[in-house]
């Protein structure tokens, strides 16, 4: 089922979004997720962008199709890369981010088998900004108060 996409004035994306149990019955959410990051073509969607508070994202590009519950960033590389974002939830904006090249997270898949994996590059990115919707951060958060005014950004925070 496709979902309507909060979009960056709603209160629900700057929520800190909390660590889900193995009870909780994500698939439903997860099949309504994968539907509407497709129909929208996004490249990645958290669970508080549809209006659901709980530490849940999906990625889902070229032949990768992942899912991460209660993610968490370990590490993270000295190493940046610069990258030019999009947001479901900022429709026609680009924002260039520097972000950290390589992570070392650990999560669980959709089985709830629980992993530590190092990644890399374009799926680091696009986890990073993933995560960063999980803390209640948007890519406009990355501008400078200038920036943000010439956008002409009305801010609830
Ligand atoms: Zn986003």
């Amino acid at each position: 089922m496709i979902l309507p996409i909060l979009l960056y004035k709603n209160k629900k994306l700057r929520k800190i979004n909390k660590n889900i149990k193995k009870n909780y019955n994500i698939l439903n959410i997860i099949n309504n997720m994968f539907d509407t990051m497709y129909f929208y073509k996004g490249i990645g969607l958290s669970a508080p962008q549809i209006g659901i508070n709980i530490n849940l994202f999906i990625i889902g590009f070229n032949n990768i199709k992942k899912i991460f519950i209660n993610s968490k960033i370990i590490k993270y590389s000295k190493k940046k890369i610069l990258s030019k974002e999009g947001c479901l939830s900022l429709p026609k904006i680009n924002i260039n981010i520097c972000r950290k090249k390589n992570i070392y997270v650990k999560y669980y898949n959709h089985k709830w088998e629980k992993k530590k994996k190092k990644i890399y590059d374009i799926l680091s990115i696009i986890f990073q900004h993933e995560y960063d919707h999980i803390k209640g951060k948007l890519i406009i958060d990355y501008l400078s108060k200038k920036k943000k005014k010439k956008l002409n950004f009305k801010y609830n925070n």
